[in-house]
Parts: structure tokens; sequence; C-alpha cells
């Protein structure tokens, strides 16, 4: 009976841990966002295990479920798209419910984007904070007033389509001199990290066709 948790590559396959190969190969079963996306990882490993979805749209449900799995002596591992589950993707609810049942869990260390982001940036990485994804309508303006303080670094995550639009309104509640840094396409062929304050990212942007994943790090106050 227990959770593993286990980060998988965010871009470059080689990024996967010689454990959670391991425990991939051990467990009874893989619970994975998008069971197509995880089955070519799979298929990579060479492991063949039983895949069940566990997703966004399934979490509350689901979770119920897999305890009674876990309670019954199943071993199960979570794994999501790309990086760490829980990080901006699903895994919160099964982990919470686990503890609160006493099923043992593990999250194993691995790739998740922010962490290179972070240091890519040069921005300091003593003190930071990671705010995912912000919100698209409702209590966006909220969190940028809240983070108009904020003097550790800053770490979101951001779509390309919304990049622009998201660094104008940082340097709009920031400031445009503030130094940030935007990650694109970490571990993959593509990758590039432009750094600059808010204003000279935005020209750089904004002559071009945005495409990838992105993280956006902003400088503390
Ligand atoms: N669980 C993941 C993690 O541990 O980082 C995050 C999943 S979240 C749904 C996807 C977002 O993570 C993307 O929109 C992007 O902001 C960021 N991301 C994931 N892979 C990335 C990469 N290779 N380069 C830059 N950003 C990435």
């Amino acid at each position: 009976m227990k959770l593993y948790l286990v980060p998988t590559p965010i871009g470059n396959l080689e990024d996967i841990t010689l454990r959670a190969i391991n425990i991939l190969k051990e467990v009874d079963a893989v619970l994975a966002e998008d069971t197509r996306t995880s089955g070519v990882l799979m298929k990579h490993l060479g492991i063949s295990k039983p895949l069940h979805s566990y997703h966004i749209f399934n979490e509350h449900q689901t979770v119920q479920r897999l305890v009674a799995q876990l309670k019954g002596g199943k071993t199960l591992a979570l794994i999501s798209d790309a990086g760490t589950p829980s990080i901006s993707d699903p895994g919160f609810l099964l982990v919470r419910e686990c503890i609160k049942q006493d099923i043992p869990i593990e999250c194993l260390p691995g790739p998740t984007a922010f962490v290179p982001a972070l240091v890519n940036s040069g921005l300091p990485a003593d003190r930071f904070t990671f705010e995912g994804f912000l919100p698209h309508k409702k209590g966006r303006q909220t969190r940028l007033t809240e983070l108009v303080g904020e003097s550790r670094t800053m770490i979101f995550y951001e779509s390309p389509h919304r990049l622009l639009k998201t660094l104008e309104q940082f340097a709009e509640y920031f400031g445009p001199d503030r130094p940030a840094s935007v990650s694109r396409e970490l571990t993959k062929l593509f990758e590039e990290t432009i750094r600059g304050t808010l204003q000279e990212i935005i020209t750089y942007f904004a002559e071009k066709t945005i495409k990838g994943e992105i993280v956006i790090v902003v400088q503390g106050k």
C-alpha cells in the first residue's frame, strides 16, 4: 500500500531518474493525466503497466476509488504529462486524502520547470514564491496587486499566447524597469532564456511569433 508521485521529463526524455524508472516498473498501476502522452513515455522506457486516467476533470470523483485500491494493498504511481505531479498539475487532492487515511506517500525528486527557470534567470534564488498560472479573469487583478510589494523572486507559468499580455501587465504593476527573465522550451531543442527589464523582454517578444512552453521569473521589489 503506497502512492508514489513520480516526476517525468519536461522535454528531454533523458531527464528521468533511475529510481523513477524502477518505481514505474515495480508499481501495480500508473495513474496518468493523459494516458496517450504517458503511454509514449512508458513505451520509450520499455515499461508495460496498466495506465489509468487521472486528470483535473475527474480528480474529485476518482480519489475515493483510488484510496480504496491503495487500502486494498495496491501500490500506485501518479505521473503528469510533464514534470512533477501536484505542481500546477493534478495530485494534491489524492495526496491530501492519502495522508488523511494513513496511506504512505512518497514524492520522488525530479524534473519540474520552475527550478531550472529560476536558476537560469540569474535572479536571487535564496527566497522565491512560486505563483504558477495567474487566474485568467476573476482574481487576477487582486493577485497582481498582492504581488506589488512582494520582495522575493516571483515565478509564473504562462502559455505562449498570453505571454505578451502578462508581461505588459507585469510592467504596469511592477514597473517597466523590473528585472525579469523568460525561459522557453526548457530542456528542448529550442531552449532559450531571455533576461532583461520587463520592457526589454516585451520589446524582444513583440516582434516574434511566440511558441512553446514558458516560465516567467520576476525579481522581487
Ligand atoms: N508539473 C509541471 C512542472 O512540474 O513544472 C507543470 C505543468 S503545467 C500544466 C505546464 C506549464 O509548465 C507550462 O505551461 C509552462 O509554463 C511550464 N513548463 C512545462 N514544461 C516546460 C518547459 N519545457 N519549458 C518551459 N516551461 C515549461
